[in-house]
């Protein structure tokens, strides 16, 4: 598919690479145990909590997968599973249609094409049915130690948009932003520093911003609401 000018991503604003490089110590300092929530012992699991917790909480996934993971335990499990009950099975992390129909269409071609395993390619992970650039970079890095991009789940974006570091709201775009800023080497740690600032400090409807290590290099910082506006200016 070929790309209109009109859909070219815009850039990350100029500031933002001399300032990622001081975010990232601070992220560093503050969330220095900051890791992947979900629980899993092999790539398949991860690729399936991975699913799974699309809209849902880390929480919530690990409550599930406790008994799914002890019932399905090859690909062929789920790919030969019943979906009404796979459906069930999956119920309480939301969409669950979906997620149970993607897991066993997805499970279904690691058998056919993979020998039963999840590859180890962007390519042939994002072939895979309920598999976006989110799941595909969680699996390679977590699964496998493979860095090709950066994880853009709810709060990297959120985070990434209110601290300046990209303009767009597309998860791809925000990726190829926040992959031009970040060295090569903190692709797949910026990820998880950001969810852990997402959820402790930078939260969806009312940032600890007065408390945040970030509050003096964050544009958005003070800005969302009267009291917050209020104390910055008493800063300034
Ligand atoms: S200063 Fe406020 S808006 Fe900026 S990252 Fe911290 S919590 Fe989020």
């Amino acid at each position: 598919m070929t790309t209109r000018k009109t859909e070219k991503p815009q850039a990350a604003p100029v500031s933002a690479k001399p300032r990622i490089r001081k975010i990232i110590p601070l992220l560093e300092k503050q969330y220095s145990s900051a890791e992947i929530a979900l629980h899993y012992a092999n790539p398949l699991e991860l690729l399936v909590s991975t699913i799974l917790s699309a809209q849902c909480t880390d929480e919530r996934v690990n409550i599930v997968t406790k008994s799914l993971f002890t019932k399905y335990k090859s690909a062929e499990d789920y790919a030969g599973a019943d979906l009404k009950e796979l459906e069930s099975d999956v119920r309480s992390t939301g969409f669950y249609h979906n997620k149970a129909k993607n897991i066993k269409q997805c499970c279904r071609l690691l058998v056919d094409k993979h020998h039963s395993q999840v590859p180890q390619t962007m390519e042939e992970l994002l072939d895979l049915p309920g598999v976006a650039r989110k799941t595909a970079n969680i699996v390679l890095q977590k699964a496998f130690g493979v860095i090709e991009g950066i994880a853009v789940d709810t709060h990297v974006r959120r985070t990434s948009k209110r601290l300046g570091l990209t303009e767009n709201e597309d998860p791809g775009k925000i990726e190829q932003d926040l992959m031009r800023i970040v060295p090569k080497d903190k692709w797949a740690r910026i990820a998880d520093l950001l969810i852990f600032l997402g959820r402790n400090a930078c939260v969806a409807r009312k940032p600890k911003c007065q408390t945040c290590a970030l509050n003096k290099l964050c544009p958005s910082a003070f800005t969302f609401s009267k009291n917050q506006s209020t104390k910055k200016q008493e800063a300034n």
